[in-house]
């Protein structure tokens, strides 16, 4: 039996298990998998889904909008949250710190809103001591060589920092046990369509 067919069998049982009204849907994945195309895919399909916007100390990208992409807030203002409990999971990732606020998901859930989590396997780890029903999805590049070629196409990453990223990516992939669903990424068209299989088998 492949992965994903034993990953599905699981998903069944947890469904009547699940005590909050929404669902918390949690994506994962080593940069250059395709998680932020699918995850865009879902909220497309999806238009009651809210996407949990993190909050981070990273600057802004090119593009990238205060309140749409993330909330960017200072250090400070990060530490003071972490000491108040604000964050429901927080990591440190690449030098930053990121996190998600307690508040919402608290708030969203219980009004029986379905959420969608972007955060790495740090945040899942902690997401699943407080949410143990959290539906944990992890997306994979077909191969590590092929993460590689995809990320120089996209040409924004220099050579040192595309070896930090698959070094990164190779730890990553071996977390992926603790993920619920393990979608390869080879064809968009195809991981699209078993994401929305995997939503929609918890949603209905
Ligand atoms: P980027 O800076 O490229 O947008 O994101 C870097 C990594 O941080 C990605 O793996 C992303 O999933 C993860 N990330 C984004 N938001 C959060 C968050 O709130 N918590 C955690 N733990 N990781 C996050």
């Amino acid at each position: 039996m492949k992965t994903g067919q034993v990953k599905k069998a699981r998903a069944k049982v947890d469904i009547s298990l699940s005590k909050s009204p929404g669902h918390l849907f949690i994506i994962s994945a080593p940069s250059g998998a395709g998680k932020s195309t699918l995850g865009r895919a879902m909220l497309d399909q999806f238009p009651d889904l809210l996407y949990s916007i993190s909050y981070t100390t990273r600057s802004p990208r090119q593009g990238e909008q205060n309140g749409v992409d993330y909330y960017f807030i200072t250090k400070d203002d990060f530490e003071n949250g972490i000491a108040c409990h604000r964050w429901a999971e927080w990591a440190e990732v690449h030098g930053n710190y990121y996190g998600t606020s307690a508040d919402f998901l608290d708030k969203k859930l219980s009004a029986g809103k379905d959420i969608l989590l972007d955060i790495d396997i740090q945040g899942t780890r902690q997401i699943l001591t407080r949410y143990p029903d959290a539906i944990t999805i992890f997306i994979m590049p077909p191969s590590l060589e092929i993460l590689r070629q995809r990320l120089e196409a996209r040409g924004t990453d220099s050579p040192a920092n595309i070896a930090v990223r698959l070094d990164n990516a190779r730890k990553e992939m071996a977390a992926k046990d603790m993920y619920r669903h393990i979608v390869i990424n080879d064809r968009l068209p195809d991981a699209t369509a078993e994401m929305i299989n995997i939503f929609e088998n918890y949603r209905s």
